[in-house]
């Protein structure tokens, strides 16, 4: 076994190796750059080794640094995550050449599949079913237009070295192909530093499934089943689980013995994946194969309790592997979700920024099932605009898809993620959303069912109940504390006494009856009564382990457990329950009245101005003055955090000046366009 294993990663994925080598009693060093010097991993890890400036080129992806930390610190082992060198053969050639080991597969199975042109010439080969299309690169734009003509429409356009869901494009008809190849051609050179495009048959409504593998030194390769990725936008995934509620049991078994017989083909001997695409009618197409541990991988681990970090490690040092095809059995489910530092509601920019509180609910029992969190941060720390902007994976899982999708909603329902916009709100919109919770999923999913992008969703009425009890009870812990507080000359309230409010929720008014208890019940519960006529008739009985301080409203309202996001603006309170967020304000019933005759305050006019949303480069703008602009339509494109982010304008109009022009470096709230 290896004596010291260095981690060439960062983040989430660099704590979730050390935890393994931990367990397995392997010393770890951790690499940082400046930005990382104070974060989790190297905290964690038992040596931690500075490696330059922020920019991955200069860190993270500089080999030479990487391998003088080994020298350093004498690890004889390298993992490198995903991501940064993952997938770059010539790191583990270079690693080799200094007789340090590698803890993923040969770099000529990287080479061979790093390359979604050469890897599905390949998949072609092995015998496996690849999309429709022309195997070769793509030249020029005439070409493009012939092979695409050829293939039959839409088709899909794609950088050839292309990764992380960049440089792909559909094109619809012949005008589409010429400009999609031109673009999807400048993207990757930019991108990858590698020109070549390759067109394919695009799939409509498809679903991406995809097979982990895993091959040791001794020419064993198995497959561990399926993971569903289709819950995708802009072709990132979003939300994955295993197994899929698609797959049928034969089906499943060719998908696998295609994805192990292309594995073989190329002597794969780590943990690796083999993505398909699956059409409505359940016909399958090799895609690509991922030659590194994927994000999602936990969902693999629960259902087959197995350590894939742990396996990586053990067939790097020649071991074989522990067991054969028959004992990749299926139990239960699990559903992941990509906790991403971005705003849904204004179009998914990235929500960069100190995590001021970060608060992640505890390992475990969650609901009907059990909860895993893969993270990498702490309260503190800074979801900064050079790397990927995940804060962390939550995993539900349990005996059904049910039971999973449920621990991972009430755990996003404890999650408090403060000091930058999280998606959370969207995550668990989509999975209280009907056709996911029927498993009708494909990768148009999202913008299907979120046309308009994420306006968060309307209240069911135990949300209204819910939102109320938990203002009129916080309000009430605030009033009678304040009350109490020493050098008063009002006499502290008598246990019991009945507070009568009216909470103002979301434009609507709710009146309420609350009295507190007397001191705790159980260990850290306490108890109200509580009447909410408007939303039941009877009285009900509210149990909290609720302080002031905490934003987390964890508590039962009878028989109902929920747990509502709460925390005080300078008039009342902002409230969330999964998707539906409202502001709420608690006061005496006649002052709710003369709320009621205050005339309604205007939404300020921001719609006649577009402001950069983060600090970014603006990388082109699609519009000029005097331009008549319809809402939804791009306004321009601003590129921060390795993506491309297209403002669009919130409602019809015509534009009165633009004030950014390509190139230009732009701060948060730049102003960039004005309508008139
Ligand atoms: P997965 O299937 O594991 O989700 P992705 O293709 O989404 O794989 O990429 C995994 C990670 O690697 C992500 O963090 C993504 O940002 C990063 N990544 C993958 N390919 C590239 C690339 N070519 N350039 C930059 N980052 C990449
Ligand atoms: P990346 O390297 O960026 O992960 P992939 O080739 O794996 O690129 O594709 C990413 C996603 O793009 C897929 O999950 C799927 O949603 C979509 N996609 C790719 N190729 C096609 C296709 N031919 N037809 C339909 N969708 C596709
Ligand atoms: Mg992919």
């Amino acid at each position: 076994m290896f004596k010291k294993i260095l981690i060439a990663n960062r983040g989430e994925i660099a704590v979730r190796i050390i935890k393994t080598c931990k367990r397995l009693g392997i010393p770890t060093v951790a690499v940082y750059s400046e930005a990382d010097a104070d974060t989790l991993a190297v905290q964690m890890a038992d040596e931690a080794v500075f490696i330059g400036p922020p920019a991955p080129g200069q860190s993270y992806l500089d080999m030479a640094r990487i391998i003088a930390a080994c020298e350093q610190t004498g690890a004889d082992a390298v993992h490198p995550g995903f991501g940064f060198l993952s997938e770059n053969a010539a790191f583990p050639r270079a690693l080799a050449a200094k007789g340090i080991a590698w803890i993923g597969p040969n770099p000529d199975a990287i080479a061979a599949m790093g390359d979604k042109l050469e890897s599905k010439k390949l998949a072609a080969k092995a015998g496996v079913s690849t999309v429709p299309g022309f195997k070769g690169e793509i030249m020029d734009d005439q070409q493009a237009v012939e092979v695409a003509n050829d293939i039959g429409y839409p088709v899909m356009i794609k950088a050839s070295a292309g990764g992380g869901g960049k440089g792909m494009r559909i094109a619809r008809s012949e005008g589409e192909v010429r400009e999609g190849f031109q673009a999807a051609r400048n993207e990757a050179k930019s991108s990858f530093g590698d020109d070549r495009i390759l067109i394919e048959k695009f799939i409509e409504r498809p679903r991406h499934i995809e097979i982990q593998v895993l091959g040791d030194k001794h020419g064993h390769v198995i497959h561990l089943n399926e993971r569903e990725c289709s819950v995708q936008r802009r072709n990132q995934k979003v939300l994955e689980e295993a197994p899929s509620p698609f797959l049928d049991a034969a089906t499943r078994r060719k998908m696998g013995e295609q994805a192990v017989a292309l594995s073989k083909a190329v002597n794969y001997d780590s943990a690796g994946t083999v993505e398909f695409i699956v059409a409505p009618d359940k016909s399958f197409y090799f895609l690509e194969m991922n030659t590194r541990l994927q994000v999602e991988h936990p969902v693999t681990e629960l259902t087959h309790d197995i350590d894939l970090v742990e396996q990586m490690i053990r067939v790097a040092a020649v071991e074989a592997l522990g067991f054969t095809q028959a004992d990749m059995r299926i139990r239960g489910w699990a559903v992941e979700a990509r906790l991403y530092a971005e705003d849904p509601y204004r179009g998914f920019l990235p929500s960069i920024g100190r995590l001021k509180r970060y608060v992640q609910p505890a390992e475990g029992e969650a609901g009907p099932g059990r909860l895993r969190i893969d993270a990498g941060v702490r309260e503190g720390d800074e979801i900064s605009l050079f790397y990927d902007p995940m804060i962390a994976k939550v995993i539900g899982y349990g005996k059904t898809r049910e039971a999973a999708i449920d621990a991972l909603s009430v755990s996003l329902d404890r999650l408090h993620v403060e000091g930058l916009q999280s998606n959370a709100p969207f995550l668990s919109a989509v999975l209280e959303e009907p056709d996911f919770r029927a498993g009708r999923i494909h990768t148009g999913y999202i913008p299907e069912h979120f046309p308009e992008g994420f306006k968060g969703t309307a209240p069911r009425e135990a949300q209204l109940r819910w939102m109320t009890a938990a203002a009129a009870y916080v309000h009430t812990v605030f009033t009678e504390r304040a009350a109490s507080v020493s050098g008063r000359l009002t006499p502290p309230p008598a246990p019991g006494r009945v507070h009568e409010w009216s909470v103002l929720l979301d434009g609507q008014r709710f009146d309420v009856e609350i009295s507190l208890g007397a001191g705790a019940l159980e260990a850290g519960l306490t108890a109200a009564d509580i009447w909410i006529p408007a939303l039941k008739a009877e009285r009900m009985r509210l149990m909290t382990s609720w302080l002031p301080g905490q934003a987390v409203f964890d508590a039962r309202l009878d028989d109902e457990a929920f747990a509502v996001f709460l925390t005080e603006k300078l008039e009342g309170y902002a409230l969330r329950h999964r998707g539906y967020a409202a502001p709420a304000i608690v006061c005496a019933p006649r002052v709710a009245e003369l709320y009621a005759r205050l005339p309604e305050k205007e939404a300020a006019d921001t719609a006649r101005q577009v402001l950069s949303p983060m600090p970014g480069l603006v990388v082109s703008v699609a519009v000029k003055a005097g331009q008549d602009v319809k809402a939804g339509e791009p306004l321009l494109v601003v590129e921060a955090m390795k993506m491309e982010n297209v403002l669009r304008a919130e409602r019809d109009g015509v534009v009165k000046a633009v004030h950014a022009a390509p190139g230009a470096s732009v701060a948060a709230d730049d102003l960039l366009v004005e309508f008139e």
